[in-house]
């Protein structure tokens, strides 16, 4: 495999959108944000709802934010499920947002581990989190603004990331679910 690794992404339907302004976003980590973390969730009969987490969504996306889920995936890295079985998972998780009335935008995932990674998936990578790479690739192709995003993780290598992309601001997910306003609120901005 040559050149830098790269994070994977699966698509939300309908993205990407023309837009004549950058978007601001609403990062989501996966484990332990929108699922109970039960460690490499990657089935339906797996997934436990954190609860509050769709109304944090809804929020967020009524006050204009573009919904962004990244995740490292060291699962995949350690071939503990197939990169295909997590698509087909992820496609499954949109879904279920969507019966809610809650766009995701995409799912940026790294599929990668420096240490524990089998094959291709064994490498020194930059979206890897805290590594900041799944949250400028996502500002890259889906036209986000990231002075105007939010990040929502719960655990510090998530706030990490969102520090070394240059996001706005980011929170620990019980303080986020605390106060749902305070997330969204991002002084007055008109968009
Ligand atoms: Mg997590
Ligand atoms: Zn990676």
């Amino acid at each position: 495999m040559n050149g830098i690794p790269t994070p994977g992404v699966f698509l939300g339907s309908g993205e990407p959108v023309v837009v004549q302004k950058a978007r601001k976003a609403l990062f989501l980590d996966r484990d332990g944000v929108i699922n109970v973390n039960h460690g490499y969730v990657h089935t339906a009969d797996q997934t436990e709802w954190v609860p509050g987490i769709f109304e944090l969504c809804k929020t967020a996306a009524s006050a204009g934010y573009a919904l962004v889920v990244v995740t490292n995936q060291a699962g995949i890295a350690r071939g503990y499920y197939s990169e295909e079985a997590f698509r087909q998972y992820t496609s499954w998780l949109h879904e279920q947002f969507e019966l809610r009335g809650i766009h995701l935008s995409a799912t940026y995932y790294c599929p990668h581990h420096p240490e524990f990674g089998v094959g291709e998936f064994k490498v020194q990578c930059n979206c890897r989190k805290p590594g900041p790479g799944m949250l400028l690739a996502a500002a890259d192709d889906l036209f986000l603004d990231l002075g105007r995003s939010v990040l929502v993780g719960d655990m510090p290598s998530d706030l990490e990331a969102a520090k070394a992309a240059g996001v706005r601001s980011s929170f620990f997910v019980d303080a986020a679910l605390a106060d749902v306003a305070r997330i969204v609120d991002d002084g007055g901005d008109e968009a």
